[in-house]
């Protein structure tokens, strides 16, 4: 018996990524395709999304474009592949606020938001330190620290203060403080609704970008490498990537990395006519198949 399906939803891609962005100590100028994604869980009569994307353009589409991305497509049109109009999604998850999770909240006219309340105010803190130290908050776009701000104040964006039990139905929310951002959040979704559940997924953010952080792929098999530009550094991203597969009753297969390109090797999917793969990481009980 699953409560929720689950659907990771590529919305846009870099085909040539450096690897030793993704993958701390990497050489060699590898590349490999970079997929921007959210996830829709949907089960229990409700839609929720975990992150939302971005909006391509300004400060976006600045530092894309430079890495060569063109197959960006709205919410509406990704969405449209698993059947999800984003008008009816009424509660977003945000996994951390870098321009690529938390730049597309203007699509969701519906939704509430929620985000950790460490990894708003610190962006805010870290916007207003001296500019030579200005790396800190590189690929967060200040516009939307500012939209977050303002959406809080129209009671559209609340804070999450750390780790939250049976935050809706069956999902628990975590932190992983000073890890990849400042209060960047992982989402457990215990899909079969029991606490001491052996049915669990989790949502990982970036904490994790590739099944190679996880141990899955590469060189070292069940060894983690953590991947770079965190805040926080290696020990804190190993950390979190430990307590994640934790969640997972041990089982590094089942903590789902934001921009993985091959969830279709090990999940049921699909790619679209815009050439954008849709991963079925699970299916509620009852529920049709959205990749077949
Ligand atoms: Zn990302």
């Amino acid at each position: 018996m699953a409560i929720y399906s689950i659907w990771v939803v590529e919305f846009a891609s870099i085909r040539h990524f450096p690897e030793s962005f993704m993958i701390a100590g990497t050489a060699g100028g590898q590349t490999r395709r970079l997929p921007y994604t959210y996830a829709v869980v949907q089960g229990e009569g409700r839609t929720v999304l975990v992150d939302v994307g971005f909006a391509w353009r300004d400060y976006a589409k600045a530092l894309v474009d430079t890495m060569g991305l063109d197959d960006w497509q709205p919410p509406k049109v990704a969405l449209g592949a698993v059947g999800v109009d984003p008008e009816t999604i009424t509660d977003v998850l945000i996994t951390h606020a870098h321009f690529d999770h938390m730049g597309g909240m203007e699509f969701f006219p519906r939704a509430t938001f929620y985000l950790q309340e460490r990894e708003l105010t610190k962006w805010v803190w870290s916007l207003s330190v001296d500019a030579r130290l200005k790396k800190l908050h590189f690929t967060v776009n200040p516009a939307d620290i500012l939209h977050a701000v303002k959406l809080a104040g129209e009671e559209r964006l609340r804070l999450v203060c750390g780790d939250r039990d049976e935050f809706l139905p069956g999902i628990d929310l975590r932190l992983a403080e000073d890890s990849h951002t400042w209060g960047s959040m992982y989402v457990v979704i215990r899909n079969d609704g029991r606490a001491d559940s052996e049915d669990v997924w989790v949502l990982a953010g970036d904490l994790v970008h590739t099944f190679d952080n996880l141990g899955l792929a590469g060189p070292t098999p069940g060894i983690y490498t953590s991947g770079v530009a965190g805040i926080g550094g290696q020990y804190a991203l190993l950390n979190a990537i430990d307590r994640m597969v934790n969640a997972a009753a041990g089982d590094p297969g089942r903590v789902i990395p934001a921009h993985e390109e091959r969830l279709g090797e090990r999940f049921p999917s699909r790619v679209t006519a815009h050439g954008l793969r849709v991963t079925e990481i699970a299916l509620a009980t009852g529920t049709k198949s959205r990749v077949k």
